[in-house]
C-alpha cells in the first residue's frame, strides 16, 4: 500500500479545483498587459496541470513533482548522450567570483544580464550565468600534461541571467536549467574534431526526442571564438530567424545577416556621416551570407543547444596551458557547449501538445502508464478493481516508476481519462470496460509522433 503512485497524492496545487487558474496565469506573467502576452501555450500547460507552478519571482518557476519528474528524465537522457561522447560529468558552484570575469573582460560586456551578489566582506560574484571563466580556474593547473588530453567535463545545473524580457515560462527564464559542456584539447585540429563529436551527439539527442530541429551557423556573440552551431526546434513562438539559402543550402541565424548590416552602417556611416541600422535593414534584401544570392526562406525557432569552438579566449588570459611533449607551455584549446534542459522540455511541450492536452516526447513523459480502476459502486466494482490492482501491481514490475494508479475512485472514468490525457500520460489503461469482457481492460493509446520507441514501450505492456 505504502509503495503505491496514486494520482489523489500528487502535489497538483492548481487542478485541485476546477475552474480555469486565473490568478495563478496572473502570476506567471507578472499580470501587467505587456506581460500576459508572455504566456506561451506551454506555459498555461504547464501551469493549468500542475507541472510547474508560478514563484514570487518573475523567469523563475517551481517544479512540482509531475515537473521535476520530467525534468530529471530529460537530464538523464542528457547524461546518457555525454556518456556516448565520454564526457564527465562535474558540478561547479553556483557562485563565481566577479574577479575572474573581470580578467576576461565579460563583467563590463555582459553587465545588463548579470545577477550580482556581495558577501559580507564587499567581494562580489555572480550568480553564474555560464561558466567559461570557472572552469578555466578549475582546470587551470601548470603540471597538467598533454597525457592527460583531451577533457571533457559538464554539469547540468541553475544558470542564472536578468533578461531584459523573461517570457514564454521554461523558454525564456532569469533561473533556468542548463547543460554545459566544456572541452579542453591540445591543438586546434583535436579541438575541431571535439566539436563535430559533440554536434553529432547533439543531433541524436534531438532526433531521440521526435522534434523537427535543425542546425545553424551562428554568431559567436559575448561568448566568442572562432566559430559556433545553433541548434534550433521549429516553432513559431521561436524568438530566432533561421534563413535558409536555396542556392547554396547554407543555413544560418538572421541575426549574422544583421551583425553584418550593422558592420557595414557603420563603415558607411562614418565614410558619409549617415545612415542609421534600421533604415539599412528595410532598405537591403537580405542576402545569403556564404553565397551572396537572395534565395532565403526564413523559419521562426527556438534555440535549445549552442556550440562554440572557442580557441583560447578563455584559456590565455585565465593562464589555462598544458605541458607539451617539448616540455612547453601551451594554452589549451577550448569548446563549449550549452543545452538549455528546462528550454528543451517547454519547446518539447510548446511544439507537440494540442491547445488543452500536453504531449511529451515518449522518453521524457513522466508517467507512462495510468491505471483507472471503475467507479466506486459501479456494476464494475469490486471486480474491476482487483483487476485494476493485479495490473497495477504488474506493470510496476516492469516499468517501477512510471505506472500511476488513479484512485479518485469517486470521479467518473470519463474525467479521469481526460485528466491522464491533459496530463501527457500516453497509455491509459481503463479497468472494467472492455467490449468483449465487462470485467477486461482496455488500454489506450494516446497519439503520440514518437515512432520506434513507442513500440518498444507497447511491446513491453502487451507482454504482461
Ligand atoms: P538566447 O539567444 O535565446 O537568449 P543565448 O544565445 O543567450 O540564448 P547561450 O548563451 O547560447 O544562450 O546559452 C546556451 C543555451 O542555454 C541556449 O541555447 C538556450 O537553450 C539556453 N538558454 C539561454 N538563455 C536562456 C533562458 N533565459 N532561459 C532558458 N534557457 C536559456
Ligand atoms: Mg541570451
Ligand atoms: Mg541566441
Ligand atoms: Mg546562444
Amino acid at each position: 500500500q505504502r509503495c503505491k503512485i496514486h494520482m489523489s497524492s500528487l502535489y497538483r496545487p492548481v487542478t485541485v479545483t476546477p475552474p480555469p487558474p486565473k490568478a495563478a496565469m496572473e502570476k506567471a506573467s507578472g499580470g501587467t498587459k505587456d506581460e500576459q502576452e508572455s504566456l506561451s501555450k506551454s506555459l498555461k500547460l504547464l501551469i493549468v496541470n500542475g507541472i510547474i507552478g508560478p514563484s514570487s519571482c518573475i523567469g523563475a518557476y517551481h517544479l512540482l513533482p509531475i515537473g521535476l519528474k520530467a525534468m530529471e528524465k530529460l537530464s538523464q537522457l542528457v547524461d546518457n548522450h555525454m556518456l556516448m561522447a565520454n564526457c564527465q560529468k562535474i558540478q561547479m558552484p553556483i557562485l563565481t567570483s566577479a574577479s575572474l570575469w573581470k580578467t576576461t573582460g565579460r563583467l563590463e560586456e555582459c553587465k545588463p544580464e548579470l545577477m550580482r551578489v556581495i558577501d559580507r566582506h564587499s567581494k562580489e560574484f555572480l550568480l553564474s550565468p555560464t561558466h567559461e571563466e570557472a572552469i578555466c580556474d578549475l582546470i587551470k593547473n601548470p603540471s597538467l600534461s598533454y597525457k592527460q588530453l583531451p577533457q571533457r567535463l559538464y554539469q547540468i545545473t541553475e544558470k542564472f541571467r536578468d533578461e531584459k524580457r523573461p517570457r514564454f515560462g521554461l523558454l525564456r527564464g532569469r533561473q533556468f536549467l542548463m547543460k554545459d559542456l566544456y572541452t579542453f584539447d591540445a591543438n586546434l585540429e583535436a579541438a575541431e574534431q571535439t566539436y563535430s563529436e559533440i554536434n553529432e551527439v547533439y543531433s541524436k539527442l534531438l532526433n531521440s526526442l521526435g522534434l523537427k530541429w535543425i542546425q545553424a551557423l551562428g554568431s559567436t556573440g559575448t561568448i566568442g571564438g572562432h566559430k559556433s552551431h545553433e541548434f534550433h526546434v521549429l516553432s513559431e513562438i521561436g524568438e530566432d530567424s533561421i534563413l535558409h539559402c536555396s542556392s547554396c543550402n547554407e543555413v544560418f541565424n538572421a541575426d549574422l545577416l544583421q551583425l553584418g548590416i550593422q558592420k557595414e552602417d557603420k563603415l558607411k556611416a562614418t565614410a558619409s556621416g549617415s545612415g542609421t541600422v534600421s533604415s539599412l535593414l528595410s532598405q537591403s534584401i537580405p542576402k545569403c551570407i556564404n553565397c551572396g544570392s537572395a534565395t532565403l526562406s526564413s523559419s521562426k525557432c527556438v534555440e535549445v543547444g549552442h556550440s562554440f569552438l572557442l580557441g583560447t579566449k578563455y584559456t590565455k588570459p585565465l593562464a589555462a596551458i598544458y605541458i607539451n611533449k617539448e616540455n612547453k607551455k601551451i594554452p589549451l584549446e577550448m569548446g563549449c557547449y550549452g543545452l538549455g534542459v528546462s528550454r528543451l522540455l517547454a519547446a518539447s511541450v510548446e511544439v507537440k501538445s494540442s491547445s488543452d492536452e500536453i504531449r511529451w516526447p515518449l522518453r521524457i513523459a513522466p508517467y507512462l502508464v495510468s491505471i483507472i480502476p471503475p467507479k466506486q459502486g459501479s456494476k464494475e466494482d469490486p471486480l474491476g478493481t482487483q483487476l485494476a490492482v493485479q495490473i497495477y501491481e504488474a506493470l510496476k514490475k516492469i516499468l517501477p516508476t512510471d505506472v500511476i494508479y488513479d484512485d479518485r475512485i469517486n470521479m467518473t472514468i470519463g474525467k479521469r481519462v481526460k485528466d491522464s490525457k491533459k496530463l501527457g500520460i500516453p497509455f491509459v489503461v481503463v479497468c472494467g470496460q472492455s467490449v468483449h469482457d465487462p470485467l477486461g481492460a482496455l488500454m489506450e493509446f494516446h497519439d503520440f509522433n514518437a515512432d520506434s520507441v513507442s513500440l518498444e514501450y507497447s511491446d513491453k505492456i502487451s507482454k504482461y
